[in-house]
């Protein structure tokens, strides 16, 4: 018996999408066969750039600026796409944050807000809207979400950012309690927990240095690529992940 296919149009949504892994998994996505909405904040010509690459494999780009801790921004963000392309039926939440290190009892009020908001609620939010869209229980066709968890979650990341790896912890229980709760709404949500990988956000982490520091400590003695990353990503949002649902794959090089 053949699997039925469960995502009718491939609509996707990458939040940070301008650079890092966000750029890897929109490119594979396109691929893959997806048209791709390129979230961003700051960099519009780094999200174009990633848009061209969509549109030089043959299918539909738009980049979209948008802070996923800011509600409306969020709101007119999947405005626009259902404006341009109608409803999403895939969403990465990959928009992500790490602060400088700090232990927790250096950390502000400020900092956590802005780490929760980000990290947590950002892709809560996002979630909303995306199954607004997806979910049979509203008229949807269908669809997939994967949040981008970290090893962080697991390793607790004493001594630098607590707050971050406590975020993605959150981000892993948020992954299996959506996914068991549109299960029967013809959604599925997976996460994918990368080790570390080299990409600008331990620069702006205040450790440019941490990929060529942690790197050869790793059971498979090197830090991992975005596209490496990208590609676990989009197999979870394709049919042939059709039956994983509240699951959370370790791209980590075995750490
Ligand atoms: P990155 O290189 O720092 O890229 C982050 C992306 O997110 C950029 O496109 C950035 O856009 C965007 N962004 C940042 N804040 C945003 C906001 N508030 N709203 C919307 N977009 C925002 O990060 P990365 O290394 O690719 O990481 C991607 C995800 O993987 C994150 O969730 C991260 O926690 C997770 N992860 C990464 C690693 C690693 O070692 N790299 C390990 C484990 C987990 P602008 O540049 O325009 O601001």
């Amino acid at each position: 018996m053949s699997t039925p296919a469960l995502t009718p149009t491939r609509i996707l949504l990458v939040t940070g999408g301008s650079r890092g892994i966000g750029a890897a998994t929109a490119v594979l996505a396109a691929r893959a066969g997806w048209d791709v909405a390129i979230n961003y904040t700051r960099d519009a010509t780094a999200a174009e750039a990633v848009a061209a690459e969509v549109r030089a494999l043959g299918r539909r780009a738009m980049v979209v600026q948008a802070d996923v801790a800011d509600e409306a921004q969020v709101l007119a963000m999947f405005a626009a796409v259902d404006a341009s392309w109608g409803r999403v039926t895939g969403l990465v939440n990959n928009a992500g944050i790490v602060d400088l290190p700090a232990r927790v009892d250096e950390m502000s009020l400020q900092r956590l807000q802005r780490m929760w908001a980000v990290n947590i609620t950002g892709s809560f939010v996002c979630a909303r809207e995306a199954l607004k869209r997806m979910s049979r229980r509203h008229g949807g066709p269908g669809g997939a979400i994967v949040n981008l968890s970290s090893a962080a979650a697991r390793l607790g990341s004493p001594n630098q950012y607590v707050d971050y790896a406590a975020s993605k912890g959150a981000i892993d229980t948020f992954t299996l309690g959506l996914a068991r709760e549109v299960a029967g709404e013809g959604v599925r949500v997976n996460g994918v927990r990368p080790g570390i990988i080299d990409t600008d956000i331990h620069a702006s982490g205040g450790l440019p240095d941490r990929v060529a520091q942690i790197g050869p400590s790793v059971p498979l003695q090197r830090a991992g690529t975005a596209d490496e990353v990208a590609a676990a990503v989009v197999w979870l949002l394709s049919d042939e992940a059709s039956y994983a649902t509240g699951t959370t794959i370790d791209v980590t090089g075995g750490r």
